[in-house]
């Protein structure tokens, strides 16, 4: 089974989020299992500078069986590998589209590029050209897309399709289905597809062109990153207005889990760690959390219950609820480690909160995996209080690292934490704190119930323990992922 990953990050080289965790754990696992993975992404300067080709350049085609080619500079893909890397890679050069550094999809001034729709036209191109033979050596099974950055290869796919040529199959998978694409009216004749697709049954959202909504109409298949956030999607309140389509192509999506690389996430072999432990030496979390408190300003007081977070600070992550909390935080003996970027808004409410709260709230503005690290490891718990959220990924890390993980009942968060009721401790199944309501009392009450539990240090030992012990690892999820690739190529 040959499949080809497209997207658009991958960690250690390129990352803003989840996304990329997720490409370096997912083909690597999908290869154990006997896929032959490659991937194809753009030649972002951190992925292109540790790139060695193997291949010549192949240039994408500037026609299509049924006209007009995507409007693009010059562009071209090589196989290469990438350092410390063992997936081949195809990256897709077009110097004029992707060589910028910083983050991918914005410019220096925080908004998007303003060629985005080019950009990304060219990845699905590239991806669906592979899919048609353009390295005649290795020709995929299946293209395996992620988020709307890719989101047009399904379209060429299905429209080399009508013209009666064989194609792979195509899955789509949802990361964050808040972030869809949308371009004006007038991308539509750049983009290099048939007329047709331009309308309610193709790429048409209101008006405008919805990347996002080409991969919805015209997969095969598509997955999203856990079960409850493809439920929740089908709704009018998670759906981001498509929720209608979705609903009509239920019968092909279903929810697969994320996991979590623990080469890369794991207390007792962790080199950006500044001492190891693991569920038998919890001493080692102790001199993390010091660690932490000194790193952030914090007061080193081993008594402190200590919060941490480590996110985008976007409205999706329910941050916003923080600032409202945060007395009662401190007044409980409570700190705050918070390590995150984005809005501008609410970083200038955490920057006043930590002068407001010296020695108790500490604050990290930027992005920075070493400080990740310690504050994932170095906390009592990971706060993730989401208005959403697809699976996510600290509370999967906050398990492993005996960080008891406090999120609101949703998506994937309502999927890996088992709340510390009466019934979960005598079941054994509790691992960390969940609330409902997107507010500050509900939040401010699960808060109260974790200083509580902290006071039994007995039982709080127990849950981190049993939460240290879990496998969310990337084999279960690839599987789902094989199983869902054979039953398309059998
Ligand atoms: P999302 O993909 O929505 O941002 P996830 O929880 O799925 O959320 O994944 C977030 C990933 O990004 C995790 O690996 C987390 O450690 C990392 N991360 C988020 N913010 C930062 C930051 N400011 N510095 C370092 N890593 C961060």
């Amino acid at each position: 089974m040959k499949v080809l990953y497209v997207c658009s990050e991958l960690y250690p080289f390129l990352k803003t989020g989840g996304l990329a965790d997720v490409s370096a754990g997912l083909p690597p696992a999908l290869a154990a299992l006997g896929c032959e993975v490659r991937m194809v992404l753009p030649a972002f300067p951190g992925v292109a500078s540790h790139a060695t080709a193997r291949g010549a350049p192949a240039a994408l085609p500037c026609a299509t069986p049924w006209g007009q080619a995507p409007e693009l500079p010059p562009a071209n893909i090589t196989l290469g590998e990438l350092s410390g890397w063992h997936t081949p890679v195809y990256l897709l050069h077009a110097p004029t589209l992707f060589d910028r550094t910083g983050n991918p999809y914005l410019g220096p001034d925080g908004t998007d590029w303003s060629d985005n729709a080019q950009r990304f036209a060219a990845l699905g191109w590239a991806a669906a050209c592979l899919g048609q033979g353009l390295d005649a050596h290795w020709v995929p099974d299946i293209i395996h897309c992620h988020d709307w950055h890719t989101a047009l290869a399904p379209a060429y796919v299905q429209a080399f399709r009508d013209q009666g040529l064989r194609t792979p199959a195509t899955v789509f998978s949802i990361h964050n289905l808040a972030y869809q694409g949308l371009f004006p009216y007038e991308t539509f004749s750049k983009l290099g597809l048939p007329d047709t697709y331009f309308g309610i049954h193709g790429l048409e959202y209101f008006g405008q062109v919805s990347y996002m909504k080409a991969a919805l109409q015209f997969s095969d298949r598509i997955t999203t990153v856990s079960p409850s956030y493809a439920r929740e999607i089908l709704t009018e309140e998670q759906g981001c207005g498509l929720d209608g389509l979705l609903r009509e192509r239920a019968h092909l999506l279903s929810g697969i889990l994320n996991g979590v690389d623990y080469q890369l996430w794991d207390p007792a072999n962790d080199p950006l760690l500044p001492k190891p432990f693991d569920a038998k030496r919890l001493a080692g979390k102790s001199a993390v959390k010091k660690a932490l408190q000194k790193k952030l300003g914090l007061a080193v007081r081993p008594d402190a219950l200590v919060f941490g977070v480590v996110s985008r600070l976007t409205a999706q992550k329910g941050l916003h609820l923080l600032p409202q909390v945060l007395e009662s935080l401190v007044q409980n003996g409570g700190q705050l480690a918070l390590l995150g970027e984005g809005d501008a808004a609410l970083e200038q409410a955490l920057r006043e909160a930590a002068i407001q709260y010296p020695g108790q709230v500490g604050i990290r503005i930027g992005y920075d995996e070493t400080t990740a690290h310690t504050v994932l490891g170095g906390s009592d718990v990971v706060l993730v209080p989401s208005a959403f959220e697809p699976c996510g990924l600290t509370q999967l890390y906050g398990l492993r690292y005996g960080t008891l993980p406090l999120v609101r009942r949703v998506g994937g968060l309502a999927d890996t934490v088992v709340d510390c009721t009466t019934a979960n401790h005598a079941a054994k199944t509790a691992t960390g704190f969940v609330f409902d309501a997107l507010s500050a009392e509900a939040l401010h009450a699960a808060l109260l119930r974790a200083f509580a539990l902290h006071q039994d240090s007995k039982t709080w030992k127990t849950v981190q323990r049993r939460g240290m012990a879990l496998q969310f690892d990337w084999m279960a999820s690839a599987r789902h992922y094989c199983d869902l690739f054979h039953a398309l190529r059998p």
